[in-house]
């Protein structure tokens, strides 16, 4: 159980976020979450929140790719519920683009919202996790932190620099009683993949389909998609005791997908 417990979830108003969101509540923690979309919509999950688990949760529109706008995050969850015990950098965004065409403002942003927002969100949790010698520390990376694939190249880069940065903090933090760890998921049926099926379609020239069946889950053994609650069941487990000892981990939930 996590009661008790206060947790920020970046880009949860959507997909694996919302998903590892509702997972935490449905334990007993408050949760901040975080992201775009419709105002109403939004508030339609937030209050479903509390009123499903019982739990308080906050809602910050914050904009991730700026860094003043994370650490204000971070103060407004410790001033709403008194403390940061469990941070999930999840927010991300795709482009899908060859890298001599690739909009160099995009590679910023990728670069921006991927990887420098785990930065300033972990160095703003830090103080309070290790005054209190608890803390979880979660980032959302992908089997792209692993291994590449043709056309991602800020995505990739950025994913393989959370790598480094959960093996960094985890070290900086171990004798804190605070773990730091990343999830690597394959394909999880989300609308950030339906959303990049038409520009894979352009950059290989294939239909809807071949880029499911035949880039997709060509990727992954198993042949499924990978289901938000999974993943969001596995950063639940990290956040229980039994998981005390699994820090600067870059866990693998793709479906075989890095064992190729
Ligand atoms: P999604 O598009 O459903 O959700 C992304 C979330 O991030 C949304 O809540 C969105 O509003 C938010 N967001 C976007 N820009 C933001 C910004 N500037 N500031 C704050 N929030 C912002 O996507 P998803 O598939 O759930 O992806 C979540 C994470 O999982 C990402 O980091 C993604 O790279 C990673 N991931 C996804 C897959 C997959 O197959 N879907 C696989 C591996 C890793």
């Amino acid at each position: 159980t996590l009661k008790t417990r206060n947790a920020i979830v970046t880009g949860s108003t959507s997909g694996i976020g919302l998903a590892i969101a509702r997972a935490f509540a449905e334990q007993g923690a408050n949760v901040t979450i975080n992201g775009f979309g419709d105002a109403d919509a939004i508030e339609t999950e937030r209050s479903k929140i509390e009123k499903d688990f019982g739990v308080k949760s906050v809602y910050s529109p914050a904009d991730l790719t700026k860094p003043d706008e994370i650490r204000a995050l971070v103060n407004e969850a410790e001033t709403a519920f008194g403390s940061v015990d469990i941070l999930v950098n999840n927010a991300g965004i795709q482009h899908v683009d060859p890298i001599e065409k690739f909009p160099p403002e995009l590679w910023d942003k990728i670069i921006a919202l991927n990887l420098s927002a785990a930065f300033h969100a972990i160095a703003a949790v830090i103080p309070g996790m290790k005054a209190r010698k608890w803390g979880r520390i979660i980032s959302t990376a992908s089997a792209h932190s692993k291994v590449a694939s043709p056309f991602k190249s800020a995505y990739v880069s950025a994913k393989h620099g959370i790598d480094g940065l959960t093996k960094t903090a985890a070290l900086e933090l171990a004798t804190f009683g605070v773990t730091v760890n990343c999830i690597s998921p394959g394909y999880v049926w989300t609308p950030l993949v339906e959303r990049q099926i038409p520009d894979t379609m352009k950059a290989r020239n294939l239909t809807r389909e071949q880029v499911i069946h035949d880039v997709l889950l060509a990727a992954q053994p198993t042949k499924e998609f990978v289901t938000v609650d999974q993943v969001a069941a596995l950063a639940v487990f990290l956040c229980t005791d039994a998981a005390s000892q699994i820090t600067g981990a870059n866990l693998s939930i793709d479906g075989g997908w890095t064992a190729e």
